[in-house]
């Protein structure tokens, strides 16, 4: 008999504790070796003013047990109170994000009735770093932050995980026509990491046309890799269009630990009344079966679970008069799979798993060499609204160091001067872009002797960013008209 498996159960709030003793108990007919640590989160605690919805204790079970099997919260509305999930993700460094979104037609109503794909987010990096500034009266910022190892890991997940399932195609979506450094750093990595692959088919597709196609046409897509949030909005879009927001479940998955739960959320208004459906969390649950070495229970499950709704029978979220044969609640749904637990479905694919992809991510073997940084320049950002995009220009022309000369102005990214046009809209937030000559490398002192100059000339600087090369290109973009 397989070993148990601790893992860390959070009953959650609304119809979490319903759809939770539900999948447990076809987990436990099913003979899933698991031993489980309960915790409590959530609602109760943000009520009592734990802003994180999690309590300190709480993390040492994750930390021991390292498998969060997690119902749905309710988050108050208001009150400051911070995501879970958010906290959960970084706390635990769970890089990815996988979400399978299957059409199960004619069961649930779908225009795409072949649909089958998986969405592989990442899950910790871009915009959702949370750094976000006012820096003058009008303009507020949020930075994007894209790491090459945080591209790798994901990356060489979703292409581990296509091998792993059986899938033979990974798209990546990305906005790299624009931003070339951060989303191109991804599409980058993805055509490197890719020649690994030979056996996959890989594509590419700017975010914008790849969204578009994913919503008409999603049966052209397996795997998809992308970044945080485009990831975010996509997975909504695709569990929408499989017609089965209510059914998908979803996998954080870390070096160390990982986290399974439901896509959808805690239903308050039809909580307690034994009618919600137990397959988003269940879902959730065969995901971390295989996770965890025990790919044929898992198996087993989801096939039971596949004869079950192909029998017609239906929670009410799905139930339709001419295809479903009986209506029934949580629990009935429940020991309807349990009846079936070891059949083998008539219309649907049968399905077998092997072994999860274990992330693979070591940074010595990471394929990034250290390249050589010099410093060529530096943007002072201007908290300024006394004039003109010229008036500021001729003036700040005039401070300089010896290293240190003004080369342009942007406002909001474009170009104003020297030669802008006046139809350019301009904000208080000025960017002045002071680089050396021929690109020569200077010194952090040249910086701050510029800045110490721009103080003493009534100048108010928010925020500098220094300009570098890296093996001697430029890792910095050009302002638009530059
Ligand atoms: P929701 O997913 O809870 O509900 C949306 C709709 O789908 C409702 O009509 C609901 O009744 C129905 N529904 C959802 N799950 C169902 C199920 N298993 N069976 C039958 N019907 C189901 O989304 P919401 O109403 O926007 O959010 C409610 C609460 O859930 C909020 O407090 C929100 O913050 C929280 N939430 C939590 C998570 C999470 O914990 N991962 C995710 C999303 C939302």
């Amino acid at each position: 008999m397989t070993q148990k498996t601790k893992i860390t159960v959070a009953y959650g709030d609304g119809i979490g504790p319903e759809i939770m003793n539900a999948t447990l108990r076809i987990l436990d007919a099913a003979g899933a070796q698991i031993e489980k640590e309960v915790i409590e989160i959530g609602e109760k605690l943000y009520l009592k003013g734990v802003k994180t919805g999690i309590e300190p204790s709480a993390w040492d079970s994750l930390r021991k047990t390292k498998v969060f099997l997690k119902a749905p919260i309710t988050t108050p509305q208001g009150g400051g109170y911070t995501s879970l999930n958010v906290t959960t993700r970084k706390m635990l460094g769970l890089y990815a994000n996988v979400r399978p979104c299957q059409s199960y037609h004619p069961f649930v109503v779908t225009k795409h009735p072949t649909m089958d794909l998986v969405i592989i987010r990442e899950n910790e990096e871009d915009l959702y770093a949370g750094i976000e500034h006012q820096q003058t009266n009008e303009v507020v910022q949020c930075l994007k932050l894209i790491s090459r190892p945080g591209c790798e890991k994901i990356i060489r997940y979703a292409f581990e995980y296509a091998r792993a399932y059986g899938r033979n195609k990974v798209t990546c979506l990305t906005k790299d026509n624009i931003m070339k450094l951060t989303d191109g750093l991804f599409h980058k990595v993805f055509d490197q990491i890719g020649e690994e692959y030979p056996d996959l088919e890989k594509e590419h597709w700017i975010i914008d046309i790849g969204s578009a196609l994913l919503a008409d046409e999603p049966e052209r897509f397996g795997v998809i890799v992308t970044l945080n949030l485009y990831g975010d909005i996509i997975s909504d879009i695709a569990a929408q269009i499989a017609g089965s927001v209510g059914m998908g479940g979803s996998a954080n998955i870390g070096d160390a630990c990982a986290m399974f739960e439901a896509i959808h959320g805690s239903a308050p208004t039809i909580a307690g009344k034994g009618i919600a459906n137990p397959s988003g969390l269940l879902h959730g649950a065969i995901m971390m079966l295989v996770h965890i070495g025990q790919a044929d229970v898992a198996a087993k499950i989801h096939n039971a679970w596949l004869c079950t709704v192909e029998a017609g029978i239906h929670t009410g979220d799905i139930y339709k008069e001419k295809v479903s044969k009986k209506k029934v609640g949580t629990e009935e749904f429940a020991d309807a799979i349990i009846e079936r637990l070891g059949g083998t479905p008539h219309l649907f694919k049968t399905v077998s798993y092997l072994s999860a992809p274990r992330p693979i991510y070591s940074r010595e073997e990471a394929t990034q060499t250290k390249a050589k940084k010099e410093l060529v320049g530096v943007d002072v950002f201007l908290d300024w609204d006394e004039g003109t995009a010229n008036d500021l220009g001729r003036a700040v022309e005039q401070i300089r160091t010896e290293t240190l000369k003004l080369s342009m102005i942007s406002n909001r990214g474009a170009r104003v001067y020297p030669d802008g046009l006046p139809e350019t809209f301009c904000t208080d937030h000025w960017r002045c872009r002071y680089v050396s000559e021929g690109g020569k490398p200077i010194t952090h002192d040249a910086i701050i002797e510029l800045l110490t100059k721009m103080r003493q000339a009534g100048y108010d600087f928010v925020q500098t960013e220094n300009l570098c090369t890296f093996n001697g290109k430029p890792g910095y973009s050009m302002g638009q008209g530059e």
